[in-house]
């Protein structure tokens, strides 16, 4: 262990990680083993995984049957290209199999090896759509601010949290963010997008992108009529609407695509995540029947645009046995309901506590908002760290998840595998109920002080 710690210190730069913490501390966790909706550390220590790790174990881990088909996969052909229209069957299957599933509109997929391939892609594509068409001047794109897309060139650009931008040092060009529902609600939020929309150019726009739900940004939930508002300014506009559905598709909200939840079908939708689990990097762009025509009919030549991993046959083989098992054990639907037994177990603490804010869940991506006082919703001083105290105290008690606090928020998300049972969300609110009411009793003593 020692020699694995140091080894992680000398050699190994972790993805959104603090550098300085890593070198005082280590590792914070060496994960040894995943079974259902737990892991275990090489100490022997077992955590409740209540973010299916990055929103993505929607199985749950340990599943003998993925590594079964990744291993028939491997001995069959493990990988071919698929550039130059040389092609593969679980890849032709998978297109066909997600083409199924997602809303009826949406029936062809273009592959990559993960959430921020696939925004790139969905941003490449729409652009190139609208030059085939005559429109090049037609290229930006309005995103919403705390919308999460990714860390490559277009999805950091399209990214609301500027946390994220830094890095880059300078951003791609023609990417505008327009106020989310979350900071200004629904009807400021639709009129932030038409000003952007009318400041711009509504000529100059190709599309507008957005999450169905904001996950990294703290699972911020718009209203059930935002979507309709949105689509209905696009097409008065004639801009096409991506949605990024990384986190939201395949049955995290309840539903098999996020904008199910909002009665609207995207002209481009992306994916990754859920599509294999996590056991295998993949991820797509679905796009609609009228995109997809125009691209066949507009189109010449080679479409420059296509990743070494592009309909990876093991990733595929891996994608399909994860989506049969979805099916076959109803998971969207368990989605649904444990969804509605986490916001009761959300309720039930908020009742007992004086420090519970919002608490909104969507199938079973849930989050809950702690602030100094739930009447007036006065957030927490910065300082006092009450989201991540709260992290802290759910790791102590055996529960991994995540805190958000960009723009002074103190928020924890939750986004547990669709395999979680009753007793099992009731294990998790009985912890969390511990944490919190913990964590309360600290923060009021040192407010007091
Ligand atoms: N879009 C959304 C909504 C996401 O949540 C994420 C990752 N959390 C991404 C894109 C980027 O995906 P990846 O990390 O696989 O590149």
């Amino acid at each position: 262990m020692t020699t694995l710690n140091e080894w992680d210190k000398k050699h190994f730069i972790h993805p959104t990680s603090s550098i300085q913490e890593q070198q005082a501390n280590g590792p914070k966790v060496i994960f040894d083993k995943g079974e259902g909706i737990y892991l275990t550390s090489k100490d022997g220590t077992r955590y409740i995984d209540a973010m299916s790790s990055l929103w993505n174990v929607n199985i749950g881990h340990g599943r003998k049957e993925i590594a079964e088909a990744a291993k028939d996969q491997m001995e069959q052909l493990a990988y071919s290209s698929c550039f130059s229209n040389f092609s593969n069957e679980p890849a032709i299957r998978l297109a066909k199999k997600i083409a199924d599933l997602a809303p009826p509109s949406l029936n062809a997929v273009f592959f990559t090896s993960g959430g921020s391939e696939s925004n790139d892609s969905a941003i490449k594509i729409v652009r190139h759509y609208w030059r085939i068409q005559g429109q090049p001047e037609r290229n930006k794109i309005v995103a919403l601010r705390r919308g999460y897309h990714g860390v490559s060139a277009g999805a950091t650009s399209a990214t609301g949290i500027p946390e994220f931008w830094d890095m880059a040092g300078s951003l791609m060009q023609g990417f505008i963010h327009a106020k989310s529902p979350y900071e200004i609600g629904t009807e400021s939020s639709i009129q932030s997008i038409r000003e952007v929309i009318e400041a711009e150019g509504p000529e100059k726009i190709a599309a507008f992108m957005a999450e169905p739900v904001q996950g990294a940004g703290g699972v911020l939930i718009p209203p059930k009529d935002y979507y309709k508002e949105v689509r209905k300014i696009c097409n008065e506009y004639g801009i096409l609407y991506i949605a990024d559905e990384v986190i939201t598709g395949f049955g995290r909200t309840g539903k098999m695509f996020g904008v199910e939840n909002y009665g609207v079908e995207p002209d481009v939708l992306s994916f990754a995540k859920g599509v294999t689990s996590g056991y295998f990097p993949l991820g797509g762009v679905i796009v609609s029947d009228h995109v997809h025509n125009v691209l066949k009919e507009k189109s010449e030549g080679v479409l420059f645009h296509g990743f070494t991993y592009s309909g990876h046959p093991t990733g595929a083989a891996v994608a399909l046995r994860n989506l049969e098992i979805l099916e076959r054990e109803n998971l969207v639907d368990n989605s649904s309901k444990m969804g509605g037994e986490l916001q009761k177990g959300f309720k039930s603490i908020k009742g007992e506590s004086t420090i519970v804010g919002d608490i909104r869940t969507l199938g079973l991506l849930g989050a809950m908002e702690f602030v100094q006082d739930p009447l007036t919703n006065k957030r927490f001083p910065a300082e006092l760290k009450v989201a991540p105290r709260i992290i802290a105290a759910l790791h102590e008690r055996g529960v991994i998840c995540r805190a958000v606090t960009y723009d002074n928020t103190d928020i924890v998300c939750f986004s547990p595998p669709l395999i979680i049972t009753k007793t099992q969300i009731d294990d998790l609110i009985a912890i969390l109920r511990e944490a919190v009411l913990s964590v309360q009793q600290e923060v009021e003593e040192q407010l007091a002080a």
